[in-house]
């Protein structure tokens, strides 16, 4: 039996809430996991790209508390307060609750009933040998004792996306091999449920009867920033991040340790070391970043020590503005703003939400009627 796919935007809620109007925009849908504080690496990874399409794209920016469960089922306390840190993380950077949608995972059940159905269309071994899965699990010393669930929220992270039905994910480049998986699932669903051609070509999906676009990634003008110890990438588990929130003090103290291996005298100086990532990520002067290079390859009388302050300094200024933002929701009864601010996005991106796994169920003959719960 083939049940009719309804077109993606037949019936599309007009309203979403008070002093929120669906925009008729393409969607962007990306998020963080609360397994710390943002630093450096999201910025230039992903966050850099969500502020500059805020006004021409629909944007949801999810906290995925969810998947942080997967490494840290033992710790809720860290995972709620570092929620809510990100969102304070996300205000300080200028993303604005207004004209952005600030979803809560947990609060989100379509994610969770599409994550069991995607489960279905992904073969084992296929999600078990995703390269970014992979990796986290060596970089994060996991080992075999990960959870169950720790492989889980790859899967997780389709239903995360398509729920949104986006047409694009702003990510850094370790997340394009979790897109591909996402994509691969929407292409799957399309043609299974919703009778697609599989010849069809991926932007075509939507017209062709598909209710899953085909989503690209867009990675950040950094893909893979290095972390301060000089081999992995930055990251908030791993110990090597500047974070966003950092003042300037411990920026100084943290880009002091920036590793940049061995440097001598006689040998000229490796302008492929992390250091020199940092300066082609945060000075803002392309003649100086030149001439930073030029120099400290021919070793004229310039060391790391003269190159980090530089650094530090580009740095700080451009956190600068984000501290002064984040020190607004800072003082007594910032977290219950930031809380009210979680409600009143989660509840506008159920609407999106919920809509699409009514058209879900009803091409997979599921659509037993609206349900009531209580
Ligand atoms: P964790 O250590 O818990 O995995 P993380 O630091 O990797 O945390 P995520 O929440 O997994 O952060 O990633 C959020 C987004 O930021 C993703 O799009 C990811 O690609 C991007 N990102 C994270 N770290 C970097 C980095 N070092 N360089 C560029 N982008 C990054
Ligand atoms: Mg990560």
């Amino acid at each position: 039996m083939r049940i009719a796919c309804p077109a993606p935007n037949a019936g599309a809620p007009r309203s979403r809430g008070r002093g929120f109007r669906v925009s008729g925009r393409p969607r962007i849908l990306t998020g963080d996991t609360p397994t710390g504080r943002l630093h450096l690496g999201h910025y230039v990874g992903s966050l850099e790209n969500r502020l500059a399409l805020q006004d021409t794209y629909e944007c949801y920016f999810l906290l995925a508390n969810m998947h942080a469960f997967t490494t840290r089922a033992a710790h809720p306390g860290d995972i709620r307060r570092d929620t809510i840190e990100i969102v304070k993380d996300w205000l300080a950077v200028g993303i604005d609750p207004q004209r952005s949608t600030i979803v809560l995972q947990t609060e989100t059940p379509a994610i969770a009933e599409l994550t069991w159905f995607f489960a279905m269309l992904l073969p084992f071994n296929r999600v078990m040998k995703n390269p970014t899965l992979r990796t986290e699990i060596d970089d994060k010393g996991l080992g075999d004792h990960y959870s169950f669930g720790f492989p889980m929220y790859a899967v997780g992270q389709c239903a995360d996306i398509l729920t949104f039905r986006p047409a694009m994910v702003p990510v850094g480049q370790d997340q394009v091999a979790h897109i591909e998986m996402c994509r691969e699932v929407a292409r799957r669903f399309n043609q299974t449920y919703c009778g697609v051609d599989p010849k069809t070509e991926d932007k075509d999906y939507p017209s062709a009867g598909g209710l899953f676009p085909i989503p690209e990634a867009l990675v950040g003008r950094v893909g893979r920033l290095v972390g301060t110890d000089g081999k992995q990438k930055m990251s908030k588990s791993l110990g090597n991040a500047i974070l966003l929130s950092d003042d300037p003090k411990t920026v100084k103290k943290k880009v002091g340790q920036i590793f940049t291996g061995r440097q001598t005298l006689t040998e000229p100086g490796d302008v492929s070391n992390a250091l020199f990532q940092y300066v082609r990520a945060f000075i803002k002067d392309p003649g100086r970043i030149a001439e930073l290079e030029r120099r400290y390859a021919a070793g004229d009388n310039i060391g790391d020590g003269h190159v980090k302050a530089e650094v530090a300094e580009a740095v700080s200024a451009l956190l600068e503005p984000m501290r002064a933002r984040r020190a607004e929701f800072e003082r007594e009864g910032g977290d219950d703003e930031v809380i009210d601010i979680i409600k009143a996005g989660t509840t506008r991106a159920n609407v999106l939400a919920e809509d699409t796994l009514h058209r879900a169920k009803q091409v997979m003959g599921l659509d037993f009627g609206p349900r009531r719960l209580s």
